[in-house]
């Protein structure tokens, strides 16, 4: 958090009775829906692997609403996805977002982005 601090115009701030807030929760996994929920919104954070700097931004970033690097509208220049390796449960993570990709170049070495 101070990291978006340091470089960014975002703050996060104490809960103070704001109506829309994140909660931070060590729940099964690593995981934050897109951009706002509304009322209270779980970051889960896994006490045990989710603990580190890249997946707390990554996580964080989601919260924000900054989609995965790969599924930006122009990844295709960039990235194969190989879909014959890509569990049906997890196909929605490869699903290209309905977004301008915020004005920027793609980063393959952004939190945002998976491994190869
Ligand atoms: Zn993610």
């Amino acid at each position: 958090m101070e990291d978006f601090q340091k470089k960014t115009c975002v703050r996060f701030v104490p809960h103070v009775g704001q109506p829309d807030f994140l909660s931070i929760q060590s729940k099964l996994g690593c995981w934050s829906t897109v951009g706002r929920d509304g009322g209270q919104q779980v970051v889960s954070l896994l006490t045990s692997s989710c603990v580190d700097h890249g997946v707390i931004q990554h996580e964080l970033l989601h919260a924000l609403g900054i989609h995965h690097k790969h599924t930006r509208t122009d990844r295709d220049q960039y990235d194969r996805i190989n879909w014959e390796n890509v569990p049906a449960a997890s196909s929605s993570n490869f699903q290209k977002a309905h977004t301008n990709n915020l004005n920027t170049p793609y980063d393959y070495s952004s939190v945002l982005h998976y491994g190869r």
